[in-house]
């Protein structure tokens, strides 16, 4: 900087613009104290730089993470080297309020940092600048597409109504086991089951009371099952649970115990209150099967037994 009448000018527009640019600067000396802020940290902390001066950081913002800001800091100021943080890192080092309503996504303002190690007249590091850009906009349209992808891809496994697995990738998790089970590693086996007399539900009652019963299928399924369980909307009032570690023992009481729990379940609609059963075949993962469609080819022959006697029942599969 020159000297003189000349460097004040020089110094004066310096400040004007530090003043007015939209992204943070601070200044601090080595004990942490403030020496400088601009207007945009004025503005968004809401406290005036002369109320700041001279004091400790962590003082004056009481949120900071006093060992993390302090390491960073150090950091730079012994290997004079610059630093820098992003928002994926750490969302904010500052903890500013949003304040652009149209991102309204997050509460606090986003930011990327700089530290910068202030080199003096005598060759020494005597202050360290801070940076502070404001990335909430960049954040908050980067988290919405991340969210909206994985809606997207919860939405293309499962079925809206039930929020089961739909069919497609249902299949292509039974198809991914089976193949998995080369030889007899595991007990495995499958359940198949269909709501009885459903046209009946649909024609007496319509469809919207059809729908809350397939929902209050579905919502069986879950409470009767694991978390190990494979379960799927196989057909519109068709349902498929694969289950894994599991004997034939144990799945054809699981799936009594479904059986009874839907029989016994109330259906509130807005035609009133429904009662359905449903019939269900069980069949075992069995060596012979050269294909995944054979075992639930099995499953479904047990299905169809179980209406034949009478509806409401379980049958297994016969090997
Ligand atoms: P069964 O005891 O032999 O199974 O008799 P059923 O009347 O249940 O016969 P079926 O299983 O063939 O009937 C299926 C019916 O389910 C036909 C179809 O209109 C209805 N359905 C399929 N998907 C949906 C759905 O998403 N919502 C509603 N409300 N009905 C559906
Ligand atoms: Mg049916
Ligand atoms: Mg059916």
């Amino acid at each position: 900087m020159s000297q003189g009448h000349h460097g004040l000018e020089e110094f004066h527009w310096l400040i004007e613009v530090m003043q007015t640019v939209d992204v943070g600067v601070l200044v601090l000396d080595l004990e942490y104290r403030v020496t400088a802020w601009n207007g945009f940290i004025e503005n968004n902390s809401g406290i005036d730089s002369s109320d700041a001066m001279g004091k400790s950081l962590f003082d004056v913002f009481p949120d900071l993470s006093v060992e993390w800001f302090k390491h960073k800091g150090d950091t730079v100021v012994q290997l004079r080297n610059r630093a820098f943080t992003t928002w994926e890192q750490r969302p904010f080092v500052f903890k500013f309020r949003n304040n652009r309503p149209i991102t309204g996504v997050t509460e606090y303002m986003y930011q990327n940092c700089t530290f910068i190690p202030v080199i003096g007249t005598t060759g020494s590091v005597q202050n360290l600048a801070v940076i502070v850009y404001d990335v909430t906009d960049i954040a908050a349209s980067k988290l919405e597409l991340k969210a909206a992808n994985e809606r997207l891809a919860q939405l293309s496994r499962t079925d809206g109504l039930t929020k089961l697995f739909n069919r497609g990738y249902w299949e292509t998790l039974f198809e991914t086991e089976f193949m998995r089970q080369q030889r007899h590693v595991r007990d495995m086996c499958l359940i198949m089951f269909d709501i009885d007399h459903f046209k009946k539900v649909n024609d007496t009652y319509g469809h919207q009371a059809g729908d809350d019963v397939i929902r209050a299928v579905a919502e069986a399924v879950r409470s009767n099952s694991r978390a190990t369980d494979v379960a799927g909307r196989y057909g519109g009032e068709e349902f498929a649970i694969l289950l894994l570690d599991s004997d034939l023992d144990n799945t054809y009481a699981l799936a009594e115990r479904l059986r009874a729990s839907i029989a016994n379940t109330v259906v509130k609609t807005e035609a009133g209150d429904l009662q359905v059963t449903v019939s269900l075949g069980v069949a075992p993962w069995s060596a012979s099967f050269a294909h995944h469609g054979q075992w639930i080819e099995a499953a479904d022959q047990a299905l169809y037994h179980s209406k034949q006697a009478g509806r409401n029942q379980t049958s297994v599969a016969s090997t």
